[in-house]
């Protein structure tokens, strides 16, 4: 359920949602012209499969929100925390916990090594923000 709130606080970001409509938009136009190219060149709509069209744009506006999402949800030392949270080591299974917009620090043992995995999202009120 904490998970939950974090994609939705991600998904409120207006960057990704724009960053995605962008990669959407110039990758859909060059898909479409691979694929049903000779078509919309000659303005030929009757032969236009448009589900083809419509899908041509939706994959990669996914492909890419999804990619920004699975990058967010890992907090990554040296980068502020999104939400409030316990994290949990993946080396020596160590706890930190970690306030919302705090640099994310390293593992008192691990160091360098450290790769954190989130454990409980402790934010309640998630809010939408730029
Ligand atoms: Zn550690």
């Amino acid at each position: 359920m904490g998970k939950l709130k974090l994609v939705s606080h991600i998904l409120c970001n207006r960057n990704i949602f724009y960053k995605a409509s962008k990669i959407a938009l110039v990758v859909g136009i060059i898909l479409n012209l691979i694929n049903q190219g000779e078509y919309l060149i000659h303005l030929d709509f009757e032969h236009v499969n448009f589900y083809k069209l419509g899908f041509t744009f939706m994959v990669p506006f996914c492909v890419s929100t999804y990619t920004a999402i699975t990058m967010k949800m890992k907090y990554h030392v040296g980068e502020k925390a999104l939400l409030c949270a316990d994290l949990t080591c993946e080396n020596c299974h160590g706890t930190q916990e970690v306030k919302r917009d705090e640099i994310i620090p390293f593992c008192h043992k691990c160091q360098d090594k450290t790769s954190w995995k989130i454990k409980e999202i402790k934010d309640i009120n998630v809010k939408c923000r730029d």
